[in-house]
């Protein structure tokens, strides 16, 4: 075999390829850190800062828009929150779909799309999904950032060898950067603890009255299609799901275990007393069964080898070839919302929410986001 020589020519070609390939992906990873844009309707009355509730965030990577619409009637006040894991897209695009379309008639909704920002600055190693997921409109692609369950480690580091959440917990070191394990947070805690605490405020200083808090889960995860429930909501869990389950949409009711502390709506019901919910909707591309991860597996919710394990019986939703595209999950997290807001209306009338021009979940599945979502600029 003929040995190839190296000479300086070639040591200064594959060094500049080298660093045309770092300039490449450091634009690449930089750019995570522009938030899509988010185009609210004329209904948004006032756009706030976490910050705002919680100076400490100020200029930190943790600080997030509040998006507040505020009711002609006087009524109850809802937090609804997207992006706490911002690799649950159905999640982050539900909150937008809301800002940008929703007018408050009775009571206030206060919408928080990207929970946690830093986590929609990088993306899980070694998983090979893309960065951003492509929703058509009938203007172009809307781009939406698909980020990590967790905050970025260039704004929390190092992880604990073992964490102790704030409400006295202990889990792995890692989680440390779970918004969704941080609760109730700590004013001068982590960064990922701030958010928390940052929520907290929020929900104290509003007085709101009930929260829900959006995830997608892999579909076979036993908690899924799922409306978790604290207990002083179970009444209007119930309510809700007796009134989806009339209407056709299978979802089940999970009480929220009391031992498992740090989890948003647990300490949010236990520290302020509001109803505290959480959502989750089967997502194909969160789940370690899927084949190749792409936009289009976030998007149309296609993949032949979660059709072959629903077909063994392996998953815990009823996953056809046609798969669960996004706008079903969005529509079904529309849904949900929708009657939560009925049933909190019937049981206590002086809380009652109504939220006018929300996209109405049938014609979400039927005619898909990009029907309703702002054309991109
Ligand atoms: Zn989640």
């Amino acid at each position: 075999m003929k040995e190839i020589k190296g000479t300086p020519r070639s040591a200064a070609l594959f060094l500049f390829l080298a660093g045309l390939l770092c300039v490449i992906s450091g634009k690449s990873f930089v750019s995570m850190h522009r938030p899509e844009p988010i185009f609210p309707g004329p209904g948004l009355s006032e756009l706030k800062s976490l910050s705002d509730y919680l100076p400490a965030l100020k200029n930190s990577p943790g600080d997030t828009e509040v998006y507040i619409f505020l009711g002609k009637e006087k009524g109850g006040n809802l937090l609804v929150l997207g992006g706490t894991h911002p690799n649950e897209p159905a999640g982050l695009v539900t909150a937008v779909l809301l800002i940008e379309t929703i007018r408050a008639e009775r009571g206030n909704v206060f919408i928080i799309p990207r929970a946690n920002a830093s986590g929609f600055t990088h993306s899980d190693p070694q998983e090979g999904n893309p960065q951003r997921f492509s929703v058509a409109t009938p203007a172009g692609p809307r781009l939406f950032r698909l980020g990590s369950r967790l905050t970025n480690p260039v704004d929390q580091w190092p992880d604990p060898a073992i964490y102790i959440n704030p409400a006295g917990q202990k889990l792995s070191g890692n989680e440390a950067r779970n918004l969704n394990r941080c609760y109730p947070g700590h004013a001068d805690g982590h960064l990922t603890e701030r958010i928390a605490f940052g929520i907290m405020e929020l929900i104290r200083k509003e007085r709101l009255d009930i929260a829900i808090d959006l995830h997608e889960s892999a579909p076979e995860y036993p908690v899924i299609n799922a409306i978790v429930f604290h207990e002083n909501s179970a009444e209007l869990a119930a309510l809700a799901v007796l009134e989806l389950q009339d209407e056709g949409l299978e979802i089940r009711l999970e009480a929220s275990p009391a031992g498992l502390r740090g989890l948003s709506h647990r300490e949010w019901g236990d520290h302020t007393g509001i109803k505290a919910l959480l959502l989750e909707t089967p997502n194909a591309s969160h789940g370690r069964l899927k084949g190749r991860p792409s936009s289009s597996l976030i998007v149309d919710g296609r993949d032949k080898f979660y059709a072959r394990a629903a077909r063994l019986g392996w998953l815990f939703v009823a996953y056809g070839d046609e798969g669960i595209p996004l706008s079903h999950r969005v529509a079904r997290h529309l849904a949900a919302l929708g009657a939560l807001l009925r049933s909190l209306a019937e049981l206590e009338p002086d809380k009652a929410i109504e939220v006018e021009r929300m996209p109405p979940p049938a014609e979400v599945q039927q005619k898909g986001l990009g029907a309703f979502l702002h054309p991109p600029n």
